[in-house]
């Protein structure tokens, strides 16, 4: 391919909307172009790399035995109502009618497409396990599109669902996906590492999220070092806070005025000097349109995700002042739950064994002192709801780090949820229905893309793997005079590369030297043979490898071989 021919609109400044480097160089180096928020367009170069990555995620879900098919993105809300997620994920669906104003969506995900198919195609224990995959563009109403092709409202998908006879089977088929989606990181060349993930309401421990450590990344991992434990921070647990909770009881309920007390941090303050970890924290939210509180230590937060596990729903949000007005009678910074009735509450671990605590009194202005869990919150429901911090011991007894991540990649054992809302069952050997045990994994194809380029660029450009580059050689000419022994020379390396079927991008542009490395810096391609007329007259092409740098002369007789091993 010719620079002249094909269309590659480098910059020399990033656009003021790039916020990170990989954004940045998504746009500097014309792969994409924005048309609005989370909506880009690939050009020509960004189409090449794009088609790699599908063509790595195809052979190895191929050879995991996956079969691709490809559904609507324009669903029927009536299957996303049967499933329950009409209202759970009404914050990412996107809704059109049609001339008759019937309402359609266009996917955010496939489950509820895939398993109305398996409800009429599927009913025999004979035919699983089977998987399917497709990809495929998705659709979500993001709150907050940004960073590029990291958080888009349209983006590709690659998703798959698996369908099994039974629980133990399912997790064959799991680990199959799992299996192909370490290959196609690795060949993709971003590091990737697997963490525990957060199973929402469904609950189960096999959920996994494919993890690109990267300050950027809009999720957090918390690890150990030693690599015996991985979680994302929405399901990270541990042995528990570093700091003691206060378990020392000196007497009875004791309400005290805290006038200006808004905060636990105003507490901890004088004349009060009421350490965060004696203090309860009281949080309101209105869960399927009913009040709960949830109490973590003072110093903890509240981990929604946790929480969602615990409550049993994804419907729910914090409540408004007025909401916890009407239920508590007080405003925050005087809440607790001493002495509530009517409203659940749901009380983290951390506090098992907490007394001589402080916490609102429910009654702006107030505080109460001495409060004995055990003896003054009867009826609570414990859980795990606080988020883990650095330093304390995992389960494996090793001090956990924290470290954000790009989630790439998520594979989840689902269960027979959808099967039982959507009725895909199958006679089984004892002659009666079961449901289909499913499992669903997603693989982010064009946030892989970008997560390349966060995994693989300098100051100058984007460093492309060999297996993704749009090209893998480009070929500078830095004399183009049609006829002259340097195009002679450049057209003979071109021709031959080409006919070894190696994909080479030849500069022919009629643009100073410097413009022409600087951008084959910037767009980033492997191997750079560049052929000009002082080298040439000692018979040698310059030979430059993008990760490493520097230039190297190399007799021109021997440039295509050593092109060759170089990309062997
Ligand atoms: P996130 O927590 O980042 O919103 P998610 O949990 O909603 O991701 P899944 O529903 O599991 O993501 O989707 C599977 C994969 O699709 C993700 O691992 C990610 O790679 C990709 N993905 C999800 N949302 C987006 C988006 N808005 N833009 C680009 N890729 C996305
Ligand atoms: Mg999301």
């Amino acid at each position: 391919m010719r620079w002249t021919e094909t269309f590659i609109p480098t910059l020399k400044e990033a656009p003021a909307e790039a916020e990170i480097h990989s954004h940045q160089l998504l746009l500097r180096a014309g792969l994409v172009r924005k048309l609005a928020g989370g909506l880009y367009t690939f050009l020509p170069s960004g189409i090449r790399v794009l088609r790699k990555i599908e063509a790595i995620v195809r052979e190895e879900m191929d050879s995991a035995g996956a079969l691709e098919v490809l559904m609507p993105a324009v669903q029927p809300p009536e299957i996303w109502k049967a499933s329950g997620r009409y209202e759970q994920a009404a914050d990412v669906l996107f809704k059109v009618r049609d001339s008759k104003n019937r309402e359609w969506l266009l996917g955010p995900t496939h489950e509820e497409v895939i398993t109305t198919l398996a409800s009429t195609e599927l009913h025999s224990y004979r035919q699983a396990p089977v998987s399917f995959y497709q990809i495929q563009t998705k659709f979500r109403d993001e709150i907050r599109p940004r960073f590029g092709l990291m958080r888009a409202r349209e983006f590709i998908m690659k998703d798959a669902y698996s369908f099994d006879v039974s629980d133990e089977a399912a997790m064959t088929s799991y680990q199959k996906i799992y299996d192909a989606y370490v290959q196609v990181f690795k060949r993709c060349g971003v590091t990737t590492f697997p963490v525990e993930a957060d199973t929402g309401v469904m609950g189960g421990k096999h959920s996994h999220e494919f993890m690109v450590p990267a300050p950027t990344g809009e999720s957090e991992v918390a690890y150990t070092e030693d690599g015996s434990y991985a979680a994302n921070l929405e399901k990270a647990n541990s042995q528990g806070a570093t700091t003691t909770t206060s378990s020392e009881c000196t007497g009875g309920l004791e309400k005290f005025a805290t006038p200006n007390v808004k905060t636990i941090e105003n507490l901890t303050q004088a004349p009060y000097n009421i350490a965060a970890e004696a203090q309860i924290k009281t949080l309101v939210f209105i869960a399927e349109e009913k009040p709960v509180i949830a109490l973590v230590r003072g110093d903890d937060q509240i981990n929604e995700s946790k929480l969602c596990g615990a409550l049993g729903t994804a419907i729910f949000r914090a409540a408004e002042a007025g909401e916890i007005h009407a239920a508590l009678g007080a405003h925050p910074g005087s809440l607790g739950a001493v002495g509530v009735k009517g409203i659940p509450v749901f009380i983290d671990e951390q506090l098992r064994n907490a007394a001589g605590m402080s916490t609102g009194a429910n009654e702006n202005g107030f505080h109460i002192r001495n409060v004995n869990v055990a003896r003054d919150l009867p009826g609570v429901q414990w859980a795990d709801l606080r988020t883990v911090r650095e330093g304390e011991l995992s389960e494996s007894g090793q001090p956990l780090k924290i470290q954000r991540a790009i989630e790439v990649g998520h594979v989840f054992k689902l269960g027979t949820k959808y099967a039982e809302a959507l009725d895909a069952n199958f006679l089984a050997e004892d002659g009666k229905q079961h449901p289909f045990v499913m499992g669903c994994y997603g693989l982010g194809v064009t946030r892989t893309f970008q997560a390349i380029i966060e995994c693989g660029n300098d100051e100058h450009g984007v460093i492309w793997p060999q297996a993704v580059a749009p090209w893998q050689v480009c070929l500078t000419v830095l004399d183009i005079a049609p006829g002259g022994e340097v195009m002679k020379a450049a057209q003979a390396i071109y021709d031959e590369l080409t006919s070894a079927g190696i994909e080479v991008l030849m500069d022919d542009r009629d643009v100073r030297p410097g413009v022409k490395f600087k951008d084959s810096e910037l767009i980033g391609i492997p191997v750079r043979v560049s052929v000009g007329a002082r080298s040439l007259k000692e018979g040698n092409v310059e030979f430059t490898l993008r990760a490493e740098g520097g230039r190297e002369n190399v007799p021109l007789t021997e440039a295509v071989s050593r092109v060759q091993s170089e990309l062997a």
